[in-house]
């Protein structure tokens, strides 16, 4: 299916809401953002994931979705103010059952959602990967990248 990468944002910050009421999810979309070939419940649920990881990991501030064109590829980005992941675990947070230590233990979760997401993402021909400063406090920002889809020719 074509897939309209506004409106899988949109659903999966609607669960957002609901899952963490009160607090705030920007979105910002590029006017003119390309459709991708996927699934968009599956691509809404890749998005609530981070973004419920953001919101659950960030104590507190805000978290900013933003989708755009990039060369032939849909980036998206869901980036929280909380503390950050360590440079040695921006690609363990990606393995089946890997939890951050420390505080994160306190959290619900069982350390699958980055690893279904990396796979639904990859089904998908695309790329996600975790950036975050070295300092700390200074949030995480995941980056999905999926490759646009040319939209057939009006009959
Ligand atoms: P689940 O998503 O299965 O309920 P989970 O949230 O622990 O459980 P993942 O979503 O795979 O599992 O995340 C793995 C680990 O990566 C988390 O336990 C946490 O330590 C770290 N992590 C993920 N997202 C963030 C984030 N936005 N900020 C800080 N740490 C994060
Ligand atoms: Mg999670």
């Amino acid at each position: 299916d074509w897939v309209d990468v506004g409106d899988a944002v949109r659903d999966a910050v609607e669960r957002c809401g609901k899952t963490h009421p009160g607090r705030v999810t920007r979105i910002s979309l590029a006017p003119d953002l390309r459709f991708i070939r996927g699934d968009q419940d599956l691509l809404a649920q890749v998005i609530f994931n981070l973004a419920d990881n953001a919101h659950k990991y960030a104590d507190e501030g805000e978290v900013a979705i933003h989708a755009r064109n990039e060369g032939d590829q849909v980036v998206i980005s869901v980036t929280d103010e909380g503390p950050g992941i360590k440079p040695v675990d921006l690609e363990r947070v990606f393995e089946k059952f890997y939890r951050g230590g420390g505080t994160d233990r306190r959290k619900a979760g069982t350390g699958l959602g980055l690893s279904i997401c990396r796979g639904l993402v990859q089904a998908m021909g695309g790329t996600i990967e975790a950036q975050s400063p070295a300092i700390r406090r200074r949030g995480t920002r995941m980056v999905v990248r999926l490759p646009a889809a040319e939209l057939p020719e009006e009959a």
